[in-house]
This record gives structure tokens, C-alpha cells and sequence, in this order.
């Protein structure tokens, strides 16, 4: 039988910290938190398209580089796997060279050789960027 998580133990649908005592259905730490989910219920369509979108392009990029620190592929592969170009979350140029990385939250790409290949890489480790973090 399942053990039903205490008041202490149960954490907010939006935000993650714990609800604290109250109902055993509260699903939300404080009226700020339920009244920001409410919010984000009402959100125009496109909104989620969009997120979708982008989720898929980190998996794509996150696919493509695998336990690898950085890989080089043809754009037209990238595509081929259903990348969408149109969608990331931050433009970030390199301190050192000025090159511009495009990031989708945590995975980023480099286009190489007249935008033909790019370069894959995860996390700001891999490179020294400046300007906005997220987003742009
Ligand atoms: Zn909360």
C-alpha cells in the first residue's frame, strides 16, 4: 500500500518548495504561486507550440552531441532531424574570437564553413561568452 507523503514532504505544483501544512489536496505553496499557474493556464497556444519546439531542438542537439564535448555535422543533417533554426533561446558571442554561438537553453551550435556544418556544444563551459545570458 502506498504511504500518503506528508504535508512536509508534498511540494508545490509551481514552484517546488514544500506546501507546508493545510489540506491534503494543496497543491500550491502560497496564493502567488497558485494564482501564477492559474496564469500560465491562459496562456495563447502558441506559447506551448513554441516551448514544444524548443524542447525539441535540445533534445535533436543534446542527441547529436551524446557523451561527446563538442561534435561537427552538416547543417542539412541537423535539419533533416527535425532542428528548427527559427527557434533558440540566446544568441551569445565568444569573448575570444567573436564567433556566435546560438543556444537552446544549455546546448549550443556554431555555424562552420558558409553555415554548411555546425558545431555542437553543451553549456557555456565550452566556450567564453559575453552579452545577455536568457534570455535574449
Ligand atoms: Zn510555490
Amino acid at each position: 500500500m502506498e504511504e500518503t507523503p506528508t504535508a512536509a514532504a508534498k511540494l508545490c505544483d509551481f514552484c517546488g518548495n514544500p506546501v507546508g501544512k493545510g489540506r491534503s489536496d494543496k497543491k500550491y505553496c502560497s496564493e502567488a504561486c497558485r494564482s501564477e499557474a492559474n496564469n500560465q493556464n491562459k496562456l495563447p497556444e502558441y506559447i506551448p507550440a513554441i516551448n514544444n519546439i524548443l524542447v525539441k531542438n535540445w533534445k535533436i542537439l543534446k542527441d547529436c552531441l551524446g557523451d561527446k564535448e563538442m561534435c561537427k555535422m552538416r547543417v542539412r543533417d541537423l535539419g533533416g532531424r527535425g532542428f528548427n533554426f527559427k527557434f533558440t533561446t540566446a544568441e551569445r558571442i565568444n569573448d575570444g574570437d567573436g564567433d556566435c554561438y546560438y543556444f537552446v537553453y544549455d546546448m549550443g551550435y556554431l555555424l562552420l564553413d558558409q553555415e554548411t556544418r555546425v558545431l555542437i556544444v553543451q553549456d557555456d563551459t565550452m566556450v567564453r561568452l559575453t552579452g545577455p545570458a536568457y534570455p535574449v
